[in-house]
């Protein structure tokens, strides 16, 4: 893979905006560089433009180094950073499995980047074949998601891997709910497919969506041509300072993980047992897709009761399904006396 190819031209020769802090880099008793206002510390300085004591504490989590990470404004912002860098507006294309997460074809459009859907099978597998027809010589980018998003499942690895070696150019494997996953992440991969970037986020598993914290992992080359398109402090200091005690936090996260996922265990079991409930597609997520024929029916009656789910019944192969995310205990509980209760 020559990744000067695949990079747009503007792009590749960027010279980006250098900031004060990345002019003086390390420690020093009197700061006059930025124009900060020398009052209110800590927060009248400008935070590290490439959080790297956030990257080291990743980087011992996910073992993965710290130059093979980007840092974003939740996921959204590598998604919109990817379509940047490598897609020339109104030219080029990407290709994206059909259904899966929205984000994709939101920043596909405001980009001008023609989106190219193409459909899981009806077990909700992907189609490698039909993926790989999709493609031409204008396509940059292929969106996976895995687990997948409404869907749940996540694909095997082995036909992940066919689309990273059939494909010459970016692959993106959304991992954002890997952490409910027994199939395994892709971030060990690394070194082997240098057209390979993997997203992960704070906002699931981690149980940190209100700071807005996303992960890219990829080559260091790749890393290096996101950081110059992102804004230069992307990453704000009460979110960096809030990741790191997350981050100290991992066992618990843990925890969480295992009772969400004994809950998941539990809601599967106690949906199978209503009538109007016609299938529950497997899951490798922190929610279930339900197959519940009259979906604008049942969640009509939920929101009366105050409880929300994801109506998908519009979505391609998501008929007549709700998307119901996996609560505590109790949220589980009150959720399935109503449903019991239709
Ligand atoms: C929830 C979700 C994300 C997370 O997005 P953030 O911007 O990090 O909150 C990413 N991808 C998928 C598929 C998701 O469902």
């Amino acid at each position: 893979m020559n990744l000067q190819e695949l990079v747009r031209p503007n792009i590749w020769s960027l010279k980006p905006y250098s900031s004060a802090r990345d002019e003086f880099k390390g420690e020093a008793s009197v700061y006059l560089d930025a124009n900060e206002n020398p009052y209110n510390a800590p927060y009248n300085r400008y935070p590290d433009p490439l959080q790297w004591v956030v990257k080291e504490q990743i980087e011992k989590v996910k073992g993965v180094s710290r130059e093979n990470i980007l840092l974003g404004n939740g996921s959204d912002e590598p998604i919109d950073l990817v379509f940047r860098a490598f897609c020339e507006p109104g030219v080029e294309n990407v290709v994206a499995i059909d259904p899966t997460y929205g984000m994709y074809q939101v920043c596909a459009d405001i980009n001008n980047i023609e989106y190219r859907k193409v459909r899981l099978t009806e077990d909700f597998q992907l189609d490698v074949d039909a993926l790989m027809k999709a493609v031409d010589a204008k396509t940059k980018i292929i969106f996976l998601c895995s687990p997948n998003n409404p869907t749940g499942n996540a694909f095997p690895k082995e036909e992940i891997i066919r689309v990273l070696n059939g494909f010459g150019g970016i692959v993106i494997v959304d991992e954002a709910y890997i952490d409910f996953s027994d199939k395994g992440t892709f971030l060990s991969d690394l070194d082997n497919f240098p057209n390979l970037i993997v997203l992960q986020t704070f906002s699931k598993a981690w149980g940190s969506a209100a700071i807005r914290l996303g992960m890219a992992f990829a080559s260091k080359e790749i890393i290096s041509v996101l950081n110059k398109i992102k804004y230069p402090y992307n990453v704000n200091q009460l979110t960096q300072e809030q990741a790191l005690k997350v981050l100290a936090n991992a066992d618990q996260v843990k925890d969480w993980v295992n009772v969400l996922l004994n809950e998941r265990q539990n809601l599967v079991e106690q949906l199978n047992q209503l009538p109007y409930v016609q299938k529950i597609y497997p899951t490798d997520a922190n929610f279930v897709l339900v197959k519940v024929g009259d979906a604008n029916g049942i969640y009509n009656k939920l929101v009366e009761q105050g409880i929300i789910v994801r109506n998908r019944h519009s979505v391609t192969l998501c008929e007549g399904c709700l998307r119901i995310t996996v609560g505590t205990p109790e949220e589980n509980k009150t959720l399935l006396d109503a449903m019991k209760a239709i």
